[in-house]
């Protein structure tokens, strides 16, 4: 029997998620369907009750749900744990709660963007549930220095103390040029730009935004400043990958797949 995955939020109607996963299921052999469900915001439970009771084997969850999503977990990875947020969820009669944003993350930077995390000073803008999401990983990734620093400067505090060696910081009392600027913000979906000084920005630096499929006004601001700019599609696909993974136990190859998307 083809076995049922899909993605849950709201909206979802953008994502490419199920494009990605239909490619991957084919490059692999493997025999699955891949979905959308738009959740109420208020129905997130119900919903994954609703699609487990009908067969569904995993989700990918995205925006407003990953906390609702640890939340609803009975088993949780360390890389969950640590970011307090679930992207992927396995039913395999308990419910295995995942994160793959971070290592998504690092292995677009580091295998697909050529750019080597260790010892590098990163600046990582947003507090939101990517910006936990990653966290861990960029540490772990062995980062020199990592500056958090978002609108509302709490949120930054709090999450920065939850990582031995983070700092938070607000927009204005950034001083100086980082070796790799990540945009956890969502204020690029809405075309918005970010109060960010010029400051800390090198010909040098890598400027990254999880954001994908537009030209935000902070890849553009860093693009000004001399920077290297590159959007989060990458991020998306090995992200995909990493779920892909825990459910299937099969690593797809990304290259293509990336080189598609970008292709339109
Ligand atoms: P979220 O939990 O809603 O957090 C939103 C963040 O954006 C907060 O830090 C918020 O600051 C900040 N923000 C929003 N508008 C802003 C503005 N105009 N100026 C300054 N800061 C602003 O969202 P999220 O889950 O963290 O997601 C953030 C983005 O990452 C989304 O666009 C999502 O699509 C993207 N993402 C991409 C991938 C990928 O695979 N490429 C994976 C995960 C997420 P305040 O705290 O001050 O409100």
């Amino acid at each position: 029997m083809t076995e049922r995955y899909a993605v849950i939020g709201h909206p979802v109607s953008h994502s490419k998620s199920p494009w990605i996963h239909a490619e991957f299921a084919r490059q692999t052999g493997q025999h699955l369907s891949y979905g959308r469900i738009e959740a109420p915001l208020d129905g997130f439970e119900a919903a994954v009750d609703t699609f487990r009771q009908s067969g569904g084997r995993g989700l990918n969850v995205t925006l407003p749900f990953k906390e609702a999503a640890y939340r609803y977990s009975d088993e949780l990875s360390e890389r969950a744990r640590g970011a307090g947020a679930v992207n992927t969820l396995a039913f395999r009669g308990t419910v295995f709660g995942d994160n793959t944003d971070g290592v998504g993350l690092l292995r677009d930077i580091e295998g697909n963007l050529g750019v080597r995390l260790m010892d590098k000073s990163v600046l990582l803008v947003g507090a939101g549930g990517a910006a936990q999401g990653v966290l861990g990983a960029l540490m772990d990734a062995g980062v020199r220095e990592l500056v958090l620093a978002n609108r509302t400067v709490a949120k930054a505090e709090a999450l920065a103390a939850r990582f031995a060696g983070a700092r938070a910081s607000s927009f204005s009392a950034l001083d100086r040029a980082f070796d790799l600027v990540i945009n956890a913000t969502s204020a690029g979906l809405a075309g918005e730009p970010l109060a960010l000084p010029p400051s800390i920005w090198r010909p040098d630096t890598l400027a990254y935004d999880m954001v994908y499929g537009r030209d935000t006004p902070f890849l553009a601001a860093a693009r000004l400043a001399g920077a290297r700019a590159c959007d989060g599609l990458g991020m998306l696909v090995e992200q995909a990958a990493e779920s892909f993974f825990i459910w299937r136990g099969v690593r797809p190859v990304t290259a293509d797949v990336l080189a598609r998307l970008r292709a339109g």
